[in-house]
Formats: C-alpha cells, structure tokens, sequence
C-alpha cells in the first residue's frame, strides 16, 4: 500500500479549544505574561536567555537545579547571578499543577494522583511499581476524542490537549515523589529514587497531540535532565497513521505501542471507532513502514474482553495478520468502566490465546491487574469535564 495519502490522511493534530479568554490590559488588569519552564527543551532555554542577553551557561545551570537537583526553589539557586535569577523568576513559573487528590492500591504497588490544571480541568497521572520497576503513566490529553467503547477516558470525550509543560510537571510530580519530597512522602519500601521508566499511556491519544507529546519525549530525553532514555519511554497509540509515519520519518527514540483489540476491519471498528478514518490495512501499513524503517519491534495492545475477543479463531486472525513482523502482543484483561458492560477473559483463556499466537512465532504477556481498586488500571482514567 502505498502511504503518500496517508501521511496527511485526518488532522494528527487538534487545536486546543480556547473558551477561557486571558485578561488584556485593555480590561483593566496588569498583564505579566510569563512562560512555563516545562514548555522548554534545553535549547529553548538557551534561546530564551539569549534573547534577554545573558549567556547559555547560567541557562544550562538553572537546567539542571530544575531537571538534576530536583529543586524549584529560586532561593536556592545560589549559583545563578542574581541578575539572571531575578530575571528568570520573573519570566517564568513551574507550571501550575495542583493535586486534587492522592490515592493508594491496597498492595502499596499503585497511586494515583488526579491533578488540577491551571484552568481548573483535571487530569490523572499514575505511579506503578510492579516487578521491581517504577513507571510513570502520563496523560497527554483532557479527556480523548477517539471514543473507544471500553475506556472510561473515551467515555467522557475530548476536553482539550494538553501543553508539553503538563505532561512534564506530571513527571516530576512523580520524580518529587520518588525522590521523598512528594506530597507524601516516598512510596513503601522505595529508597531514595530517580524516575526511571515512562509509558504515555494515561488520558488521551498521545499521537493526536503530537508536538507538544514529542517536545515533552526531547525533555525527559536530555541528558542533562531527567534522563530518561528512550528505550524506557513507550507511547501508545490506538493507531493514528499519519502521527504513526511521522514517528518513523523522524526516527523518534521511543517505543512505539499501537492499541489493535480486532485483527479484522469489522471487528475492530465495534470497539474502536476511529478505524473507520484510519481502518487496518492502512494501520497495518503504516506500522510495517514504521518497523522496516526504524529497524523496530512494535507492541501490540490486545484488550482481552470474555466472548468479544477472546476466541481461538481471533488469536488466529491475530496471528496471520502480525505473522513475519517484529512485533510483541500485550494481552490486557478489560478493566472494569462505568460505561461499557463487558468482562474481562479469565486466565485460561488469556493462556490460550497465548499459546495460539506462539504457534505463529509472536511473543506475548498477559498484564497484570494491578492499581484496579482504585481506578488506576489500563483505560480507567476518568475526570469531570470541569
Ligand atoms: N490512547 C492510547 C493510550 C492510552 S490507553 C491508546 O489507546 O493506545 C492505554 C491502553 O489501555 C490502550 O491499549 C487501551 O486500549 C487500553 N485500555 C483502554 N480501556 C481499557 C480497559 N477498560 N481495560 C483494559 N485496557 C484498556
Ligand atoms: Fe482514547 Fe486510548 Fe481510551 Fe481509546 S483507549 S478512548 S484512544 S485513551
């Protein structure tokens, strides 16, 4: 197939909605307009201070009390030059995140925070510590647009995207956490640690929010920051095609999970609407275009839902679809949403459908439950629209 129409084929980009008009002097308000430090990559930060004629190095130092130190404290940075440090206090704040709420799984292994943006939308993000690994799920939108059946997310709709600065403030919430200065205190039995792993896998379709979700990939990516390689960030897609073809023009460093749950046109489009802009066999061709060119194995998310998907004949059809690609399949019992009805396939049959996929040579996990008592679980991520 080939993929020139598909490159522009729907807008991989939606433009925020802006119904919050900002003051103006003209309303009688003093307007100080000052920038988020988390919409900057190191070299904007450099440009920034260049441009009010101050050279690159105090910029790279106040990087790293942010990003290395962990530090927001203007006081504290006792190395910057008072000149520059007034300066940048006054031109810039850390974003305006708050924590609505904090909750906690029984087993001590999940939190999730719901957070509260500056003009008052909520949104979750979520740590997970399973099988020795601590991992971030940030959220790249207010809701999402996509409407896939079966997650609480797509349920509620589409309230707006979200700046590359929020979905960084949300990391270093969780690095603020780790490091034993979160709002309480370090998970049980963590030591004194760094944020290591991140899954773009929260509220909304990363893809559909493709700057600002890759201006905020470069800042976790630097290495003078947070650190985080790319091998260690994984952004999932339900399959947006040109935002997919994009990565792989662009050869993104990072791991690319793409959301199939049907493995025939008609199929996938009863739970996963949007295959009616982007149906599968361009989905399938964008993702081999991704694989050949970046030389890349893809993870294919398979929501496991009893009696829907979760036949042998399905798991064949999933199996010669994906035969001869590299390519791993996540298994992912549903998780229970207010509004879809379905349950989620037992252990045996998730073993089956394993089983079967091997005998095609494709490589699988079945995920673990984990985070589910208290809503935090894959697609049950949920706030009120205001
Ligand atoms: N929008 C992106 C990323 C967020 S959803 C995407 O769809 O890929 C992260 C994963 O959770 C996706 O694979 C999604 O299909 C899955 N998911 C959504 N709702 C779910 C549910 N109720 N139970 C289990 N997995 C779900
Ligand atoms: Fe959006 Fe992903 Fe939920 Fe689908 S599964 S509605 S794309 S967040």
């Amino acid at each position: 197939m080939r993929l020139e129409g598909l490159r522009e084929k729907g807008n991989a980009s939606i433009v925020a909605p802006t119904d919050a008009p900002c003051p103006t002097a003209a309303d009688g308000f003093a307007v100080t307009v000052t920038f988020d430090f988390h919409d900057f990559t190191r070299a904007g930060l450099l440009q920034l201070a260049a441009q009010w004629g101050f050279p690159g190095m105090h910029a790279a130092r106040l990087w790293t009390y942010v990003y290395l130190e962990g530090t927001r404290d203007w006081r504290a940075m006792s190395e910057l030059p008072v000149r520059f440090r007034t300066k940048a206090e006054s031109a810039l704040h850390f974003g305006g995140l708050t924590i609505t709420s904090e909750t906690h799984s029984h087993d001590g292994f999940t939190r999730k925070y719901l957070l509260a943006l500056t003009d008052g939308r909520k949104i979750e993000t979520v740590l997970m510590r399973f099988t020795g690994r601590v991992t971030a799920c940030l959220s790249s939108q207010a809701g999402c647009a996509m409407g896939c059946v079966f997650c609480a997310t797509g349920q509620m709709g589409f309230v707006r995207n979200l700046t590359a600065g929020e979905i960084i403030a949300q990391a270093m919430h969780v690095d603020r956490v780790l490091r034993g200065g979160g709002s309480s205190g370090r998970m049980r039995h963590a030591r004194r640690e760094r944020l290591r792993n991140i899954v773009l896998m929260g509220m909304g379709e990363p893809l559909h929010n493709y700057d600002a979700v890759l201006q905020a990939v470069d800042i976790l990516r630097d290495s003078a920051g947070l650190a985080i390689g790319g091998r260690r960030i994984t952004l999932s897609t339900v399959g947006v095609v040109p935002g997919i073809i994009r990565l792989a023009d662009e050869a993104r460093p990072v791991h690319l999970a793409v959301s199939l749950h049907g493995a025939t046109q008609a199929e996938r489009v009863t739970l996963v609407p949007v295959a009616k802009q982007w149906p599968l066999d361009e989905l399938m061709a964008a993702c081999r275009y991704y694989s050949t060119k970046l030389d890349r194995r893809i993870f294919y998310e398979w929501t496991l839902i009893a009696g829907k998907n979760d036949t042998p004949e399905q798991a064949h059809a999933v199996g010669r679809l994906l035969r001869g690609q590299p390519a791993q399949v996540n298994l992912i019992p549903l998780n229970p949403t207010a509004g879809y009805e379905g349950a989620p396939a037992g252990r045996d049959v998730a073993r089956r459908f394993q089983q079967i996929l091997a005998d095609y040579g494709l490589p699988s996990t079945v995920r673990q439950r984990r985070g589910i008592d208290i809503a935090a679980g894959c697609g049950q991520l949920v706030t009120t629209r205001r």
